[in-house]
């Protein structure tokens, strides 16, 4: 069976990073996208970027888009109404997350805020508004009690309404597996997607994954030590996520959802590379 896929943005914050995904965009467009989504900035720093990267590439290509939304720093009333206008404006995907407070510190809700993404999901799923994604942890959360604590957090948030979840990346096969075993047994049947990141720089991964939890190989780790220069860690970039996906594939896994980091070039060699067939004829990166 052929895998569908769905794509990750930021959303830009200047000209130059509006061109970039864009760029992005059009070149992902081929491989015809179940849907696409865009982040909201650690402590809803990009909330009106947000919305505006949602409705424009909405509206311009027909693709669902999916918006994030965050907990952080404001009232409940403020994220329903956002909440609201993405509907009005035709956008019924949310990915309903709890979010992180600024500079890493332990999050705290508003005083009048969700004060979780349960709460937020619930709430979300009273309006009857949208179609709710969630995130999912195949590796310990740096706040979960213990490992299978975000098994059952999850299992709360698909109680609560949520249709499917997308994980956070890893770089195993395993890791993922093990976790949709974990889901099944605790009676999760709703879809789980795994989240696949081509690392684009792995300076910045290496960063982001001690603080979230994500436990990085000691093969990945020497592979990128051993890399040269720009085009020997794409190439080993592209080696290690087209192998990470082909085990997920032949395990039964659907659907693909890649953390484009808004650069066109690794997402798609990589869907190349995996055999699936663009609709239309691929482009260049600018
Ligand atoms: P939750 O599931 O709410 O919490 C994570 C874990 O912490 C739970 O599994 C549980 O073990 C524990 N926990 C949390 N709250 C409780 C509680 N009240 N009681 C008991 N246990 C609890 N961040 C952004 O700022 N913007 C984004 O756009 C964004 N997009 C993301 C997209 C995906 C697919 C993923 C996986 C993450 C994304 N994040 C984003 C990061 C996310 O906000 C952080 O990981 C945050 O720390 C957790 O939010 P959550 O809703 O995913 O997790």
């Amino acid at each position: 069976m052929t895998p569908t896929v769905s794509f990750e943005f930021f959303p830009p914050k200047d000209i130059a990073g509006s061109f970039r995904l864009w760029d992005t965009l059009g070149v992902l467009q081929p491989f015809d996208p179940a849907f696409v989504s865009v982040t909201y900035g650690a402590g809803g720093t990009t909330r009106d970027l947000t919305h505006q990267a949602v409705t424009a590439i909405g509206g311009a290509t027909g693709i669902p888009v999916a918006a994030h939304l965050t907990c952080v720093d404001a009232t409940r009333d403020e994220t329903l109404a956002i909440a609201e206008s993405y509907a009005e404006a035709g956008v019924r995907d949310i990915v309903a997350l709890r979010g992180d407070m600024p500079e890493g510190a332990p999050f705290e809700a508003h005083p009048d805020g969700f004060a979780s993404s349960v709460e937020l999901v619930e709430a979300l799923a009273a309006t009857g508004r949208h179609r709710i994604r969630v995130g999912a942890y195949p590796e310990r959360h740096p706040d979960a009690a213990h490992a299978q604590a975000d098994v059952e957090f999850l299992a709360r948030k698909f109680d609560a309404g949520a249709h499917s979840a997308i994980t956070q990346f890893f770089f195993e096969a395993e890791t993922f597996l093990r976790f949709r075993d974990r889901c099944a047994a605790a009676g999760i049947d709703a879809p789980i997607v795994p989240g696949i990141l081509p690392v684009a720089s792995w300076s910045g991964v290496s960063k982001f994954a001690a603080n979230c939890g994500a436990q990085i190989p000691q093969t990945v780790a020497d592979g990128f030590a051993n890399a040269k220069g720009a085009t020997e860690r794409d190439l080993f970039a592209l080696a290690i996520a087209a192998e990470l996906c082909d085990e997920l594939l032949s395990e039964g896994v659907e659907h693909l959802h890649l953390y484009t980091m808004n650069r066109p070039d690794l997402s798609r060699d990589l869907l190349t590379a995996l055999g699936l067939q663009p609709r239309q004829p691929l482009r260049d990166v600018a």
